[in-house]
């Protein structure tokens, strides 16, 4: 279905088609009618589905379609709340692409940055604010903002947002708006908790759910790296030689280690950003600006602080530090292959995360496949003061010689012998021909569509 279709203001549709967009994702094709036919809507999508195009785009739209009816009242008419600084940063851009053949005032709203500035958007009178529901309560507790026109109320990773603590706020904001307003929530899942908050702030919902991407495989093509732990920053140094790793996030499960992994990278000559929560709001605005503009080729970041970071073109995640929780991996893993685009996740691999891994293999119902580092020296001695814990990582001894594919270690004693079939890739991880075509060993996803 052509974006055509929707019925979207023509200033909207051109700025849609300008952006590039020839089709709605399934998101948006879903929840795009609701909206313009006024319902409240539940919408059970993650990032980096288009969802921020399936709530802004109907609703600039209404907002085009009253302009055109008459003058319009002062005051915000639409209220969005997310989580993070970094995700009212970018729901913003997306506004402001989307509504830029429309004279509407866009305000953002969040911490840690000084209050004047939004201060004044507020006073001036924004038609959109954008905002974490921490410092918009702030503000509006001392008399800021005028939402006593507000039609549209949107809850943007309203799952994040309740993990977040951010329930009493946002419970405090929207008892301040007028009760007769169209309410969207969006969330990745569906729980009670959200449940719960559906019931309190909508009313008669429509609910539009999109597969969980759980199981990310169709885009995204993933790999594991056994390794013990004191050879991880030489292996992440060691695949970077590779150009083809152009625009890599690297995620590492602690602050400290997120500076550590940058320094050593720097060390060696690799531009490198970090992006984890004890950086200021203005470095971690740069930080992900530079990674965007490709000025920095490596960004090193912490789970919390990549909460929906929506960069186009990121080649490969690499997950210095596996996850936990196999949700935190699917969220990791979907920062690359985002909406139509396909990318390389990678996962280090040591004795302690065996357990975790096989319990991601559960999640997403399929094996991931072990490959070997062609040309990394396993054998190598930790350095003075490396961290103990070293993983004999069965199967990893052996000298850097042999070839990736074939050798990973098949079925990885874990996740229940699904069968190989090799379907590996070719290695976008390390030097090229590691991960060969061959792929005997080891377990493999379906095969992902062409670059
Ligand atoms: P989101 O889920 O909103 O974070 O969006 C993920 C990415 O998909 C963003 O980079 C959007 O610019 C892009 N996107 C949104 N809608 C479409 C579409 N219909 N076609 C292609 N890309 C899209």
């Amino acid at each position: 279905m052509p974006f055509r279709d929707l019925a979207l203001h023509p200033a909207v549709l051109k700025a849609v088609q300008e952006a590039g967009y020839t089709e709605p994702t399934p998101i948006q094709a879903g929840a795009i009618p609701p909206i313009l036919a006024r319902h409240d809507l539940i919408g059970i999508a993650q990032t980096g589905t288009g969802k921020t195009a399936a709530f802004t785009l109907p609703v600039i739209s209404l907002l085009a379609d009253q302009a055109a009816a008459g003058p319009v009242r002062r005051g915000t008419r639409v209220l969005i709340l997310a989580p993070t600084r970094e995700l009212v940063v970018q729901i913003d851009e997306n506004v402001k692409a989307y509504a830029k053949h429309l004279s509407l005032r866009v305000a953002t709203v969040f911490g840690g940055v000084g209050e004047h500035p939004q201060i004044q958007a507020l006073r001036g009178g924004a038609d959109i604010v954008i905002a974490t529901p921490g410092r918009l309560m702030d503000l509006t507790d001392r008399g800021y903002g005028d939402f006593t026109g507000l039609q549209f109320l949107i809850l943007d990773e309203a799952d994040r947002m309740l993990d977040m603590g951010f329930l009493p706020s946002i419970r405090t904001i929207v008892r301040a708006l007028p009760r007769k307003r169209q309410t969207l929530l969006f969330s990745a899942t569906l729980s009670k908790e959200i449940e719960s908050l559906t019931h309190e702030f909508q009313q008669h919902p429509k609910t539009v759910q999109i597969g969980r991407r759980s199981n990310p495989a169709e885009t995204v093509a993933q790999w594991v790296y056994e390794v013990p732990k004191h050879l991880k920053p030489a292996l992440l140094a060691h695949l970077l030689k590779d150009p083809g790793l152009s625009m890599v996030l690297v995620f590492v499960r602690m602050k400290h280690g997120a500076d550590r992994v940058a320094r050593g990278l720097e060390n060696r000559g690799i531009r490198t950003a970090t992006l984890h929560s004890n950086r200021s709001q203005s470095q971690r605005l740069r930080a992900l600006q530079e990674f965007k503009a490709g000025t920095v080729r490596v960004l090193v970041a912490t789970d919390i602080a990549a909460r929906g970071i929506d960069v186009d073109g990121i080649s490969h995640v690499v997950n210095f530090d596996f996850p936990m929780h196999s949700e935190d991996y699917v969220h990791r893993i979907g920062r690359t292959g985002r909406a139509h685009a396909v990318g390389d996740a990678i996962s280090f691999i040591t004795s302690e995360d065996t357990a975790a891994l096989r319990s991601l293999e559960r999640f997403i119902g399929r094996g991931i496949l072990r490959k070997r580092a062609e040309g990394f020296d396993y054998n190598a001695s930790a350095p003075a003061g490396a961290p103990a814990g070293v993983s004999d990582g069965g199967g990893q001894r052996g000298g850097g010689g042999r070839q990736g594919g074939g050798g990973g270690r098949s079925g990885g004693g874990g996740g229940g012998g699904r069968p190989g079939g090799g379907g590996g890739r070719p290695s976008g991880g390390g030097p090229r021909g590691g991960g060969g075509g061959g792929g005997g060993g080891g377990r493999s996803f379906a095969p992902r569509r062409g670059r």
